[in-house]
């Protein structure tokens, strides 16, 4: 029978109401989580619980979660066969796509699930949101770092926050479900990943500075200047359609990003595209200016991508190959495109 860590580290599924609005509450929780009979029921995997301090609301994780969130996996990584992350949906896809990064040559399922309504409320999405988790994790079939809502399981670097009210709060615009949960669990196994490192490792990031800029129609690029200085180590920038953007006071910019070895990475605002900055004469001046293509990442992949890569290579032009370069699943082989 496979054992699986249950880590709770915040967010709405164990919150309960205060004077202030919801608020996370690990001692109600906790009682919760140990009182429901589905996941003591015949054939569910066992389990242990942990959570982490202080529990957040998901728009307060940063870096030093994350790590904080790996080291947890990492070190109990021989212990248990599979790790269950209840986490604030509000960020849920940044720490998704962050630990497939930093968990290199994972062979076991981590699935971060939590809910858009608290477990406390009657109509809570949250006890299917875990029990489903559990289950699959328990199976031991998906060996990759995903997201589970609201009945499909997703390549969590492939993930983004789609919904606020729904109850499909995730969608992954550029890849297929991994499984669909209805009746049965249906398992989507070409889409399982197929390579990974031969031993795992943990790699922490270094909270290094990263920027985003959404481009719109009259964006003042002289504005960001002051924005690439040499500090700065990676900007996403979110062009439009196929990696298109705004000539006007663009160039300065880039070449000030080059002198500076801040890594431009063109991601697109359609969540459903690849970027090829080669089809219009408007996106091929990024990549003359040395721009890198984010091809089909999500935004969040990417900005996760560069505090990965920057923590772990120092050489610009090794960050940008990789950046290029599938590494998780999280974006297209160049071939295929
Ligand atoms: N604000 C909450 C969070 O991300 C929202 C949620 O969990 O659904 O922690």
């Amino acid at each position: 029978m496979s054992k699986i860590l249950i880590m709770h580290t915040g967010g709405t599924i164990g919150m309960t109401k205060t004077a202030d609005g919801y608020k996370p509450d690990g001692a109600y929780f906790k009682k919760a989580v140990f009182h429901m009979d589905s996941l003591k029921a015949l054939g569910m995997p066992e389990w242990d619980f942990m959570e982490t301090d202080p529990l957040l609301d998901s728009s307060q994780i940063s870096v030093s979660e994350w790590n904080a969130i790996g080291s947890l996996i990492a070190e109990n990584y021989h212990i248990y066969d599979g790790f269950v992350i209840l986490h604030g949906t509000d960020t849920m896809a940044y720490t998704a796509s962050a630990l497939s990064f930093m968990l290199k040559g994972l062979n076991k399922p981590v699935i971060l699930t939590g809910s858009q309504i608290p477990l406390c409320e009657t109509r809570s999405d949250g006890r299917d949101n875990l029990i489903t988790s559990m289950i699959i994790a328990g199976t031991q079939k998906v060996k990759e770092v995903c997201i589970y809502f609201g009945g499909l399981l997703l390549r969590g670097n492939r993930t983004m926050k789609y919904s606020a009210d729904g109850m499909q709060a995730f969608v992954s615009p550029n890849y297929p479900p991994l499984a669909t949960a209805g009746i049965s669990i249906q398992y989507n196994e070409n889409a399982f990943l197929k390579h990974r490192a031969d031993h795992f490792e943990c790699r922490l990031f270094e909270d290094v500075p990263i920027g985003v800029i959404k481009v719109f129609p009259g964006i003042p690029f002289e504005l960001f200047d002051a924005l690439i200085s040499e500090k700065m180590k990676g900007i996403v920038i979110e062009a439009f359609g196929s990696g298109n953007i705004p000539e006007k006071g663009l160039l300065p910019i880039l070449q000030k990003a080059r002198r500076n070895n801040v890594v431009i990475t063109v991601c697109s605002q359609c969540p459903q595209s690849t970027v090829d900055m080669s089809t219009y004469e408007a996106g091929s001046i990024l990549r003359k200016a040395g721009a890198v293509s984010g091809r089909d990442m999500t935004s969040e992949a990417a900005v996760t991508k560069l505090y990965y890569l920057f923590s772990v290579y120092d050489d610009i032009d090794r960050i940008k190959f990789n950046m290029e370069r599938d590494i998780r699943g999280e974006m297209i082989q160049k071939e295929d495109i």
